[in-house]
């Protein structure tokens, strides 16, 4: 497939990715917009070019705030609407040709969420993020709980503080506790990023139904990047016995483009082996993890961008469909725009550990920056960028960014 539009070979939004986003432009109305090479295309405006009159789309879902209204009317269609955004860039007859105003510089608008989040799940399903948190917290012979081969762990995340990629944070504070003494209050000394994927709910479940591996799929709208942001000095005195809360919660950032498993599909590679087996209702069949280059780069305040961080998500040990499947076995309902993340995502070498907590190993080494900085965690005025891209031959899709800078306390 080639489009008529001039598109960079290393850019992320080729003729085949169209992924989704909502945009605004000097404050107007929210719309639902796809991104192509340095562009955005505003998908209302193709719609009166009537380029899927024939699905008898209402125009209005085009004109709201979230992608959620457009997700819900299944995939059939809106795997239609991206086929047809497609043909129409790739045709050098395109009527679009006569509509410049439908494309719109991407520096020019404003990304904005784009689901509205009724929940959102954190997994912990990378071995070897499991594997090195496990050392250092607990027992380094015996690094893996008894459950943790046996079912993903995840855990209830907080959906309200969730936002989209370029909203800065300001360091949470909290309670910790010294190695000496009482606890103190104050703001948190270790802030920390994971770098993660998450994956979008493209259709509700029932409430006492649960979702099979094989059905899962269809369940699956898109994917998107993610920084699950943690305060380990909060998240250590806290997390016993019931897991992550406030060392957690105060914010978790994701990018602002839903990429759609259909554009992924290219990029599905096979899984680990799980041994021991897994009980039946985790079973799957074909080729379910993805490859996907991730990197993070750290700027530091009037500094250079250092890449810390280059894994890829084909290492997950649990794949979303095992995720989807485990998350429903109670019965336990899901929603459009429920969102689902992976887990921090590290490979085995040392440069491949998807957080600082990894990469100092627990505050014991120095991390290098260029120009002579270290870090051991994050410092105020700190820039977190996650990075993601499938590639194979001349065939890239991408995901943009996902970056924040971290401000002081309030
Ligand atoms: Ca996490």
């Amino acid at each position: 497939m080639h489009s008529w539009i001039s598109i960079d070979k290393d850019s992320d939004f080729s003729i085949y990715n169209i992924p989704f986003g909502i945009y605004s432009q000097n404050g107007a109305q929210k719309r639902v917009c796809t991104a192509i090479g340095e562009s955005i295309l505003d998908l209302a405006m193709l719609h009166d070019m009537g380029l899927w009159k024939d699905l008898s789309i209402e125009r209005s879902i085009w004109t709201q705030d979230v992608l959620n209204p457009f997700i819900g009317l299944g995939k059939q269609v809106t795997n239609t609407v991206r086929e047809r955004i497609q043909n129409t860039l790739a045709d050098v007859d395109s009527p679009l040709k006569g509509n410049p105003k439908a494309l719109i510089p991407m520096e020019e608008v404003q990304l904005h969420l784009p689901v509205s989040i009724g929940d959102y799940t954190d997994f912990y399903s990378s071995i070897e993020h499991a594997t090195n948190v496990g050392k250092m917290f607990r027992d380094p012979d015996n690094a893996l709980l008894p459950n943790w081969k046996h079912l993903p762990v995840g855990y209830h995340g907080r959906a309200s503080s969730v936002i989209v990629s370029g909203v800065n944070i300001h360091r949470p504070k909290g309670q910790t506790k010294p190695n000496e003494g009482a606890p103190v209050y104050g703001a948190t000394k270790r802030l920390d990023f994971e770098l993660e994927m998450a994956f979008v709910i493209g259709k509700n479940s029932d409430l006492g139904t649960s979702i099979s591996t094989e059905e899962a799929d269809s369940y699956i709208f898109g994917m998107v990047l993610f920084n699950d942001w943690s305060a380990r000095d909060i998240q250590k005195w806290e997390y016993v016995p019931l897991g992550p809360f406030l060392g957690k919660s105060f914010a978790s950032s994701m990018s602002p483009w839903i990429v759609t498993t259909e554009a992924l599909d290219f990029a599905r590679v096979a899984g680990p082996v799980q041994d021991p087996d897994v009980l039946p209702y985790l079973k799957y069949s074909g080729d379910q993890n993805y490859d996907i280059r991730l990197s993070l780069g750290l700027t530091p305040k009037s500094g250079e961008e250092t890449i810390i961080c280059q894994t890829n998500f084909r290492y997950m040990y649990w794949n979303m469909l095992q995720q989807l499947a485990h998350h429903t076995v109670n019965g336990c309902n899901v929603n459009i725009g429920d969102l689902m993340a992976s887990g921090t995502i590290s490979g085995s070498e040392a440069g491949s550990y998807g957080s600082l907590l990894e990469l100092s190993w627990g505050g014991k080494r120095e991390v290098q920056l260029k120009n002579d900085q270290t870090r051991k965690f994050l410092e105020d005025y700190d820039i977190v960028t996650i990075y993601g891209h499938a590639k194979k031959g001349d065939r890239r899709v991408g995901f943009g960014e996902v970056s924040a800078e971290i401000l002081p306390s309030k």
